[in-house]
């Protein structure tokens, strides 16, 4: 990856609010949406930043705003009722390093969140929905 190359060519590097760009992109905003509301050319654009600087791994570690996406969507779009019970059921009882306590077990949201897919995390930031085996994971029928 060379550096310099993207800063020559990327218009969110080049961005006045660069930086509230960055922040909505590991805060789970979906890309497309962030594209609109700040005239990037398109999601593809935001992505290959967030590629260039490692933004993915920052985001994928921000467990607790990827949970408050999807709580907060609940009332504005179709999120799937048993997402938004197992994010708030993680929110309540996640850490503030991403671990999981429950009575029996603990598990590390980090963990699953590694496991993921990029297709699976892109689902889960564009719409909430969590892979089936992430919620028996978790174990959404406490
Ligand atoms: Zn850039």
């Amino acid at each position: 990856m060379n550096l310099g190359r993207h800063q020559r060519n990327c218009s969110v590097c080049a961005h006045q609010q660069r930086e509230e760009i960055e922040a909505a992109f590991i805060g789970w905003r979906s890309p497309a949406s962030i594209a609109e509301e700040y005239g990037v050319a398109d999601r593809a654009s935001v992505y290959r930043h967030a590629h260039a600087f490692g933004l993915f791994q920052k985001r994928q570690r921000n467990i607790r705003a990827a949970l408050e996406r999807i709580i907060e969507k609940a009332s504005e779009v179709d999120v799937t009722a048993s997402a938004v019970v197992a994010a708030v059921q993680a929110y309540a009882k996640i850490n503030a390093v991403g671990e999981w306590i429950d009575r029996t077990e603990t598990v590390s949201m980090n963990d699953l969140f590694d496991r993921m897919s990029t297709p699976e995390l892109e689902a889960y930031a564009q719409t909430g929905a969590l892979p089936e085996w992430f919620k028996s994971t978790i174990g959404t029928s406490e």
